[in-house]
Formats: structure tokens, C-alpha cells, sequence
């Protein structure tokens, strides 16, 4: 199929044109990455020889099925879960323990309760040596970037799933992480506010330049978002291909180029439509 390989995207691809340009060593490898759990007895092979790069800026989706590992793998790269061979580079360096250098968001949507929408987007910058104008102001920031600053002092009870999600995402970006680091984030959320979302985090990528790395079962939201596609496979959980997304952006749901990546991304994982 037609500019499906696993080459990394050209300069001067039109996907990317007028975006902001990510910082050159900014992006994040995964180098031969393997990992068994114990299990009781019997050891799982969850990630097998893991290889793969974004690079500074890019936008990469990681595909399975249930059970491929993306959790797994997607731990070992936020520096909560050690890898059981190879290892995981952060613009070079090798991630050892979690780092404010990624902003990670998880499906359940990790908010403190007890504290506001402008507490919670702020916590990570208590810890950093900004004077409290310029929390203040990076706080003000997040929440115009997603559209929450009318919702400062509301508390996290009162708002919808795709209210959380976007308060989530302005926390992780408030420390100005390297790396965005999303695992299957949009997943408790209905179809509608879905696709909310996606089109907002692509305005949030587009604006920022940062480099994404995003987690999800669901093929049409990772040919919409990516750049390109790592398609996973399980037992054991391993890269089956990496796809080259060359749609051009804005990317529309019917047209023939969408449609020839999704199928083509449910061949390799052996999805029937109905799954996703
Ligand atoms: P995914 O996110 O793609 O659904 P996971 O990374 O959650 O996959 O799981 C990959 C495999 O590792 C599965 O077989 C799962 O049962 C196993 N696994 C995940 N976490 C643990 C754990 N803490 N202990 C033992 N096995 C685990
Ligand atoms: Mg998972």
C-alpha cells in the first residue's frame, strides 16, 4: 500500500506545515525494550525486542489489541515500571524513574479531588522554582489553551469526563514537558466529546510543537491524530509495522486515503470493525 512503511516522516512533509517545531533532540526511543512479569508461576512475556523513535515534535500513536502490552510499555517510558531488558531514551538520555520532562495523562483521569481546576493544573509547579506571578500566569495560560477559564475554582466532582480529560492535560503541559505521554486518554468518554477532544489536543499539539506519544485500541482516532502509527502485536507483545499516516491534515473520516490506513491498521492487528 502506498506510503505505508516504516521510514520516518521527510522535513518537508505537508502534514506538518505551519506547525510549531519541536526542540530538535526532544524526542523519545525505545531501544530493544522487553518485559516479564512473575505472574503467579508463570512468567508473562509482556513486551518482546521493543524498538522504535519519535522524534522531536512528532505526533505517534501505539495501536494493539487488549493485552499487546501498550500499558506495559507505555510505564517503562514514563519511568513508573523497569523495563526487563533494553531501555527507553528521553532526547537522548536514558529514563530511569518518572521525570518532569513528560506530562502523562491516564484514562482515569488522576485529579485531585480536593482541589480546584487552577489547583490541580498548578500542582506540578509548586515544586518548580517559578516565582508565584509566573505560576499564576503558566496556570492562565493551560487553561485558555483548553478552554477551562471559566471553570478556575470548580472542583473535579462537578465537571464532565471531558472537562477532567482537558484539566489533565493542562496540568501535564503546565511543567512543559519534552514529552506528552498519553495512555488511551480519551477512552471514558463518549463518541462525541472523542472526537472533541482529538480535534483540541491536535489545536494543543499544533500550538505547542510538543512531541506526543499517544496510547490507544482504537484505529480511527490514531489514524486521525498520528504522524505515524506503531501497530503492536500480542504474544508476546511486540512491533508488528510502523505506518506512515500520509493523510494531509485536516483529516476527514470519508475520505478514501482514511479509510485505505484504517483497514490496513485492522489487517495487521487482526481487528474486526465491529471491535472498535
Ligand atoms: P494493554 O495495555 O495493551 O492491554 P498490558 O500492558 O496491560 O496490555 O498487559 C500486557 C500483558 O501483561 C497482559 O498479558 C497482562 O495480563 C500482563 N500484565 C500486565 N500487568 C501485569 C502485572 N502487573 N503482573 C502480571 N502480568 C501483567
Ligand atoms: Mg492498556
Amino acid at each position: 500500500m502506498a506510503g505505508v512503511n516504516g521510514d520516518s516522516m521527510t522535513e518537508d512533509d505537508p502534514a506538518t506545515g505551519g506547525r510549531a517545531g519541536g526542540a530538535p533532540d526532544s524526542g523519545v526511543a525505545a531501544d530493544g525494550v522487553g518485559k516479564t512479569y512473575d505472574g503467579d508461576g508463570d512468567p508473562v512475556r509482556a513486551l518482546d525486542d521493543v524498538s522504535f523513535a519519535v522524534d522531536g515534535g512528532e505526533f505517534v500513536c501505539l495501536v494493539g489489541p487488549s493485552g499487546c502490552g501498550k500499558t506495559t510499555l507505555f510505564r517503562i517510558i514514563a519511568g513508573l515500571t523497569d523495563a526487563t531488558d533494553g531501555e527507553v531514551r528521553l532526547a537522548g538520555t536514558p529514563v530511569t524513574g518518572p521525570t518532569t520532562d513528560m506530562g502523562v495523562v491516564f484514562q482515569e483521569y488522576h485529579l485531585f479531588p480536593w482541589l480546584t481546576v487552577e489547583e490541580n493544573v498548578g500542582f506540578g509547579l509548586e515544586r518548580s522554582d517559578r516565582s508565584e506571578a509566573e505560576r499564576e500566569r503558566r496556570v492562565d495560560e493551560m487553561l485558555d489553551l483548553v478552554g477551562l477559564a471559566d471553570f478556575r475554582t470548580t472542583y473535579p466532582k462537578s465537571l464532565s469526563g471531558g472537562m477532567k480529560q482537558r484539566v489533565a492535560i493542562a496540568r501535564a503541559l503546565a511543567v512543559d514537558p519534552e514529552l506528552l505521554l498519553m495512555d488511551e486518554p480519551f477512552g471514558a468518554v463518549d463518541a462525541q466529546t472523542r472526537e472533541m477532544l482529538q480535534r483540541e489536543l491536535l489545536d494543543v499539539w499544533t500550538s505547542t510543537g510538543k512531541t506526543v506519544l499517544f496510547v490507544t485500541h482504537d484505529v480511527a482516532e490514531a489514524v486521525t491524530l498520528a504522524d505515524r502509527i506503531v501497530v503492536m502485536a500480542a504474544e508476546p507483545g511486540r512491533v508488528a509495522e510502523v505506518v506512515d499516516v500520509d493523510v494531509d491534515r485536516t483529516r476527514e473520516r470519508g475520505d478514501p486515503a482514511f479509510g485505505e490506513h484504517v483497514s490496513h491498521v485492522r489487517e495487521l492487528i487482526g481487528a474486526r470493525p465491529e471491535l472498535d
